[in-house]
This record gives C-alpha cells, sequence and structure tokens, in this order.
C-alpha cells in the first residue's frame, strides 16, 4: 500500500497523465484509491490541484556531473551521472590525498 501511494502520487502530478490512466497502470481499484485519498493528505491534494488546474508540470533539474562535467539528471539526488564517475571521483580524491565523501 505505501509503495503505491508514493507512486500514485508520482503519476498523478504529471498533467498529461489521467487519473484513471494513472491507476490503470498501478492497478489500483476505485474503493483504493478512495481510501488513500482519505488517508493520504498529499493525494488528496494532488487531486485537488488537477481538479482546479493548478497542476504545475515537474522540471527536470540537471545538475553537472563532478567526474565528467557532463549535465545529467539526477535520480533520487544522486551527485554522479554514473557509477563510473563515482568511482574516478573516489580515486581521484585518494590521490589528491583528501577523503572522498
Ligand atoms: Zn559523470
Amino acid at each position: 500500500m505505501q509503495l503505491q501511494e508514493s507512486a500514485i502520487s508520482l503519476l498523478l502530478r504529471s498533467p498529461r497523465l489521467s487519473v484513471s490512466l494513472a491507476l490503470d497502470l498501478l492497478d489500483i481499484s476505485d474503493r483504493d484509491f478512495r481510501l488513500m485519498v482519505k488517508q493520504n493528505a498529499q493525494i488528496a491534494e494532488l487531486l485537488e490541484q488537477r481538479r482546479n488546474g493548478e497542476l504545475q508540470p515537474v522540471k527536470p533539474e540537471y545538475k553537472e556531473c563532478p567526474s565528467c562535467k557532463e549535465w545529467f539528471l539526477p535520480y533520487a539526488g544522486a551527485r554522479f551521472c554514473s557509477d563510473e564517475c563515482v568511482k574516478i571521483h573516489k580515486l581521484e580524491s585518494r590521490k589528491a590525498g583528501t577523503l572522498a565523501r
């Protein structure tokens, strides 16, 4: 249930996706969804925003990878664009005598 709730609140942020399609995608029944709306203030608020047409499209925020200097779309607050760049960064920090975090 918890996972479905966070998944549906993500999907509901997309103005291009209808509520019924989002429910279909996640295989959530109308009954379950009504329950979620009652219990989850975030979902209730998203629905309210959709109704009022106030939904803001999610803007992707790009970051510069400290290793390769490429711009990338960070997933879950990642600092580097790839595992390889994490390794490179650790190696370089070690070389420079600083502690890699
Ligand atoms: Zn990189």
